[in-house]
């Protein structure tokens, strides 16, 4: 194991002993994360389904969500966005859900878990709920987030 990946291992045993940290139930059930998956898509346009092709038209439709140019709304993706979890200790919470998206596992594109819309997803799709500033990847981000949404921010 390499050094730093010593270290962010032994941060996140200390943080969840700690915190008591608990995976999310979507993390753990299969179904509700996917359950999950389909709202997002159903009410605010996860996707693209497949990111590797064009998908010119789900750009333009975003571009046009968020009054911005397609160049700019593709720079826009999970794995930028502020609610995109890929803490070590939420990376260790997915490993079964990312596998259960047959894109996320063939692709073997980076995947974390969405705090919004409470299921696994794939760095690069978006939906229209994207938030500058990602991703999560620390202790005081992920405070920050529930904070945020205890107070009704999100
Ligand atoms: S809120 Fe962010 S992390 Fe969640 S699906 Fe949308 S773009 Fe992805």
């Amino acid at each position: 194991m390499a050094v730093g990946d010593k270290i962010r291992k032994e941060a996140a045993d200390r943080l969840k002993k700690e915190e008591n940290f608990e995976c999310p139930d979507p993390t753990t059930d299969r179904k509700l994360n996917t359950a999950n998956r389909k709202i997002a898509v159903a009410e605010y346009s996860y996707g693209p389904s497949d990111p590797d092709a064009e998908n010119a038209d789900f750009w333009q439709e975003k571009a046009e969500v968020w009054g911005v140019s397609p160049s700019k709304a593709k720079s826009r993706k999970c794995g930028n966005c502020r609610v995109f979890d890929v803490t070590p200790w939420m990376q260790d919470c997915i490993q079964a859900t990312s596998q259960s998206d047959t894109y996320i596992k063939e692709s073997g594109v980076q995947s974390g878990y969405c705090r919004v819309h409470e299921f696994t997803c794939a760095a690069t799709r978006t939906c229209d709920f994207w938030i500058k500033g990602g991703p999560m990847n620390s202790e005081i981000e992920t405070e920050d987030i529930e904070e945020a949404r205890e107070e009704g921010e999100l």
